[in-house]
């Protein structure tokens, strides 16, 4: 299991690296991404698409489980699961059409829905650290 650390000082940064793993990301990887609110998770969920070459605004999709971008160079599934009640809700929104297809996922609060995780998968934890900072993010990459 490999990880990475990188550190970020402005959202500009958080983006930037967003948007370098959506340029490299190959069709059918999966991400999860884990941090609390206003941590920076929709900063770098719009990188990972503006690097998959998708134009349309992406949001946090809090009240919907799942929101598609189709438009980019592959499809972009963009989970957000923190509202999520039962993990038979993954089965009642097709996740599985999504997980071993050809687009990307990125699965916000992926936590929550560990039992339905596949083996390999990229775990992106973004936190806090105030005493260097109030723009300061430290963001690991996990492969698994
Ligand atoms: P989340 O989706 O995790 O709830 P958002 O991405 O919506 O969080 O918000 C993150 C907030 O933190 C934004 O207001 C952003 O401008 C700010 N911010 C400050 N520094 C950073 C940084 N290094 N990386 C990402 N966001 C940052
Ligand atoms: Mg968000």
């Amino acid at each position: 299991m490999e990880e990475i650390f990188v550190e970020t000082h402005s959202p500009e940064e958080t983006f930037e690296l967003g948007r370098k793993i959506g340029a490299e990301a190959e069709p059918g990887s999966i991400y999860t991404l884990i941090g609390d609110l206003g941590v920076g998770k929709t900063v770098f969920t719009q990188g990972v698409a503006a690097g998959l070459e998708i134009m349309e605004p992406v949001n946090s999709p809090t009240f919907t489980i799942l929101q598609v971008y189709e438009e980019g160079r592959c499809p972009f599934y963009h989970f957000d699961v923190y509202r999520i009640g039962d993990v038979s809700e993954m089965d009642e929104i097709g996740y599985e059409d999504c997980f071993y297809g050809e687009g990307i996922c990125l699965i916000e609060w992926a936590d929550l829905i560990e039992e339905i995780l596949p083996e390999q998968y990229t775990r992106i934890t973004i936190s806090k650290d105030l005493e260097k900072g109030f723009d300061y993010r430290k963001i690991s990459i996990q492969r698994k």
